[in-house]
């Protein structure tokens, strides 16, 4: 190949990306209502290719409108119970709880969509649940699980995504084609990986930052681990453009976190700590 056909082909490519960023994005209230016309999601900020899943019906109010879209996912469920208790409690029916409770909360509050990944004991694939969340055009998704480690560990611990699950996030987004929704105009040098490059960025940033605010809001308020912002490469975080975190309730390995997790008043008091952590990040610039 010549110089002149790489410095074409190269400009073609990068008006090609340039049109496709700049789709005009219509409108969309997420979690009203659910049609199951595929393909594309209208006003979604990403594009999907042929992928058999609901697609939130748009119904006229502009995304500045909408209230925030907060996407809960209630972890394992169905065949999967997760963690199992010293006392047999199950991983999915704490999770389960806690993300109803929290869910009820943060709807009454008025501020929120709220969507849940799934509302009964069923079991929801992983890819199934970042789906819901992008689709869902989720603005924070917090996936809500129940440690087991040994005896003596107890407390609530925040993950937000490692480093090094970043090339796994890149090679999601390149199998399942996912289109993302970021501004290149500030950006010379269009090539490779730099749309996702440029979501993670961003994305990371927000997650941290809620986690942050997560922590201080549990803080001095429930059990928290020591070090208690830390960083794995669950799936479930994998979505470069929903910022997200996965909250460990506690450990049902340990017999004071499981009793706990147990009661709701224990329950209420990480869901008011998620919600004034929700409020806290909304309300920032
Ligand atoms: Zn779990």
């Amino acid at each position: 190949m010549n110089r002149l056909f790489l410095i074409s082909l190269t400009l073609t490519i990068l008006s090609g990306l340039t049109a496709f960023a700049a789709v005009p994005v219509p409108s969309l209230k997420p979690g009203t209502e659910v049609v199951t016309t595929p393909v594309r999601a209208p006003g979604a900020r990403y594009f999907e290719t042929a992928t058999p899943f609901p697609v939130l019906k748009p119904n006229g109010v502009t995304k500045s409108a909408r209230k925030p879209v907060i996407v809960i996912d209630p972890g394992h469920g169905g065949s999967d119970p997760g963690a199992i208790g010293v006392k047999g409690t199950y991983e999915k029916t704490i999770t389960t709880k806690a993300a109803n409770e929290l869910t009820e909360r943060l709807r009454k509050s008025g501020r929120y969509t709220v969507i849940l990944t799934r509302t009964d004991d069923s079991y929801v694939d992983h890819d199934d649940r970042l789906r819901i969340a992008r689709m869902g055009q989720a603005d924070l998704f917090i996936s809500i699980h129940a440690d087991s480690a040994g005896k003596t560990a107890k407390g609530a611990t925040v993950y937000t995504l490692a480093d090094r699950a970043k090339g796994r996030q890149k090679r999601i987004v390149n199998n399942q084609n996912w289109i993302l929704d970021v501004d290149l105009s500030a950006q010379s040098d269009p090539v490779g990986d730099i749309l996702v490059d440029l979501a993670q960025r961003k994305t990371e940033t927000q997650s941290d930052a809620f986690a942050e605010l997560l922590i201080s809001e549990l803080s001095g308020r429930v059990d928290l681990i020591g070090n208690s912002h830390r960083r794995a490469g669950y799936y479930v975080l994998l979505a470069p453009d929903v910022p997200a975190v996965l909250l460990e309730l506690g450990y049902l390995s340990n017999s004071v976190d499981e009793k706990r997790l147990k009661t709701k008043a224990y329950r209420n008091k990480i869901t008011a700590g998620v919600e004034r952590a929700i409020d806290a990040y909304m309300a920032q610039p």
